[in-house]
């Protein structure tokens, strides 16, 4: 038996991959190809907009790295190994898992 209250963070788990599928939509929809043209922005914004370029870039993948452990997460769930440590096999303390939904150690194992 599980000591932690599985649908709530299953509830917790849905509802962060919501929030990351949308930011992932809204920054796919404001990414529009840089603007290379010189003539029509300036050498200073085009560097701006290489950076934030690169910046949205970072995001993106952040937050794909973390939809992955959410899906794994959601095996584990599947599977009723959510809230064990891969390692030693314990129960992972709920406060571990309230501050990373995917941990899939315990404090201990994962020092
Ligand atoms: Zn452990």
């Amino acid at each position: 038996m599980s000591g932690i209250d599985v649908g709530h963070f299953r509830a917790l788990l849905e509802a962060r991959r919501e929030e990351l599928r949308a930011l992932s939509a809204s920054a796919k929809e404001a990414r529009k190809p840089v603007e290379l043209d010189q003539q029509s922005i300036g050498r200073l914004s085009r560097q701006d907009a290489l950076q934030q370029q690169a910046m949205a870039k970072a995001q993106d993948s952040r937050r794909a790295a973390e939809l992955r452990k959410i899906e794994a997460a959601f095996k584990r769930l599947d599977e009723g190994e959510y809230g064990y440590c891969v390692e030693c096999g314990e129960a992972i303390a709920p406060k571990r898992l309230k501050i990373d939904l995917t941990a899939t150690r315990c404090a201990a194992c994962a020092a």
